[in-house]
């Protein structure tokens, strides 16, 4: 059974654009060319637009691909090392990995949870070749201090944008920094398709010539493969999908960001407090994100009144079992750990109603005074400050 007010439904918005959707489709099963056509040609020439900058978009099978062929296509892979977060989605991991690369952690901003600028430098070795900053949240990474360390040391960028795409930094959108921006238009994104999908960006036109070859098995148009590839498309449906729901992306966006600030307003410094937006991040709130000392209780409470939350990210990929190394033990990266026990996602996508914005904020609310007296009666008075 779903709940009340789900964590995310794709119906509400299909209710209102169905017509055009329904069109799309038939256009692409009349046309007769169902992979790497003209709707697939003509999305990566409207997001090329939407991004603001002259450049190259390739429509790849999912975002993980995006990020793996993004490192493949820039020569990186075994033997290389990469910087990036472990508060991330696990696919980030595999990412690096299926390029054959070694991820190398740094520590997150305990204000932002994003990337912070100031650990990548001293976990940079003679095999590191990019820094993997991943935009969390629709929130941005400080992309003025990565470039400025990659600059120094001539590091490849290459940006998860998975959870990005409409943030902006400085006016400038995510995924337009690096050498490569690799999206994901995974159901729940920000730009969901009806299935899997995803992007690389990139305005270097060497780069995504590679790109495009390493989708299509290492082929050029003549079929011959130059260079080793996989498999891995946007297909026309899909592609379609994306280019009529791309219309509606900005009034997505902005309903987002208008929930994001309802939110902002209704919740009280006692449920919980809120990680900050990057100086200069224009938040696309792809999720909205809150922090308690009590999350566990304060998830079930909301699972109670019939709302449903997430949790990005309860556990930090490095102590995951698959990506366990001796470089990174339990208590290796103690800001990210300790965030992610803090950390719930509360509802948030364009089709939520106001009215269920501020019945959340109720339930959170009234939570965290009960959690504040339950605190204050377990500690006493004398111990409060060393218990708590
Ligand atoms: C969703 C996501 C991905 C992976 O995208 P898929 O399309 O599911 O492969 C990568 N990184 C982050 C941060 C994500 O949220």
């Amino acid at each position: 059974m779903t709940a009340r007010i789900p964590r995310f439904d794709h119906r509400e918005q299909y209710r209102l654009i169905r017509s055009e959707i329904l069109a799309a489709i038939d256009q692409v099963l009349q046309s007769g060319q169902l992979i790497l056509g003209p709707h697939v040609a003509s999305f990566e020439q409207k997001i090329t637009e939407f991004l603001g900058v002259p450049g190259f978009a390739v429509g790849v099978g999912n975002g993980t691909d995006a990020i793996a062929i993004a490192l493949r296509a820039l020569q990186i892979g075994a033997g290389h090392e990469v910087i990036t977060v472990a508060n991330t989605a696990v696919a980030t991991i595999s990412a690096i990995r299926m390029a054959g690369a070694t991820p190398i952690f740094c520590e997150i901003d305990p204000d932002t949870l994003m990337m912070d600028p100031s650990d990548v430098e001293h976990r940079i070795t003679s095999r590191t070749r990019a820094i993997l900053p991943v935009h969390l949240y629709g929130n941005a990474v400080n992309l003025v201090a990565i470039s400025e360390i990659a600059r120094r040391h001539g590091l490849r960028i290459v940006e998860d944008c998975a959870q990005s795409l409409g943030t902006t930094l400085g006016g400038r959108q995510t995924g337009t920094w690096g050498d490569v921006g690799c999206f994901s238009f995974y159901p729940t994104k920000n730009l969901g398709a009806y299935g899997d999908g995803g992007l690389c960006f990139t305005q270097d036109p060497r780069l995504a010539m590679e790109i495009r070859r390493i989708r299509a098995y290492g082929c050029d148009s003549s079929g011959e493969a130059q260079r080793p590839g996989v498999n891995s498309r946007l297909d026309e449906m899909q592609a379609a999908i994306l280019e009529v729901k791309l219309r509606h992306l900005p009034e997505g966006l902005r309903r987002r960001r208008e929930i994001a600030a309802l939110y902002q307003q209704h919740l009280s410094r006692i449920g919980c407090d809120l990680p900050l937006a990057t100086p200069g991040a224009l938040h696309s709130h792809h999720l909205f994100v809150v922090r308690s000392n009590h999350r566990d209780g304060l998830v079930a409470a909301l699972a109670a009144a019939g709302i449903e939350c997430g949790i990005h990210y309860r556990m930090p990929v490095h102590l995951m079992k698959a990506h366990r190394t001796e470089a990174f033990p339990a208590g290796s990266l103690p800001v990210t750990e300790a965030a992610a026990t803090r950390v719930a996602s509360l509802p948030c996508y364009p089709e939520l109603t106001r009215q269920a914005v501020i019945e959340i904020c109720e339930v959170v609310n009234e939570f965290g005074s009960h959690a504040s007296h339950s605190e204050a009666e377990a500690c006493g008075p004398t111990q409060g400050s060393i218990e708590c």
